[in-house]
């Protein structure tokens, strides 16, 4: 299973958690677009998973990657459910610290393993798209 592509998706590890009393596998995916993403052994092998939600839904991810671009100075984002509040961090640290949140719970939402951190949660800042547009200086071939 492991190295095989489904897709956009190539399986990287299994994961495994107890569901219902009973051990759920799934599989730790990372998309073309180098987002990981964790499929069921079934949405994998039925096909109805073959690439990471923003893949699957450009337009989500172009929606994202607009209201991203207020905060493109820094790399991640966190934002407070109660209120909206949303602030833009380099600094785990800093930004825990500030808040009087545990930087390893800000870590593990960063890295998706934990949903919420004391009503906060947390993303990267979404990149704009480096498309072939961005090539201004267009060598012609001779
Ligand atoms: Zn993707």
């Amino acid at each position: 299973m492991i190295g095989k592509p489904f897709g956009d998706l190539v399986v990287q590890r299994p994961v495994q958690r107890m569901r219902g009393g009973q051990l759920e596998t799934r599989w730790r995916c990372i998309c073309k677009c180098n987002k990981p993403v964790t499929v069921s052994t079934e949405n994998l092998e039925n096909g109805s998973m073959t690439s990471c939600f923003d893949c699957r839904d450009p337009q989500k991810r172009a929606a994202r990657v607009e209201h991203d671009s207020e905060f493109q100075n820094f790399k991640y984002l966190g934002i407070k459910k109660k209120g909206g509040l949303e602030e833009g961090f380099d600094n785990q640290f800093q930004f825990s610290k500030k808040h009087g949140l545990s930087q390893a719970s800000v870590s593990r939402c960063l890295l998706g393993r934990q949903k919420t951190h004391k009503g906060w949660t947390f993303r990267k800042i979404e990149e704009p798209d480096n498309g072939a547009d961005t090539n201004d200086d267009k060598s012609e071939p001779s």
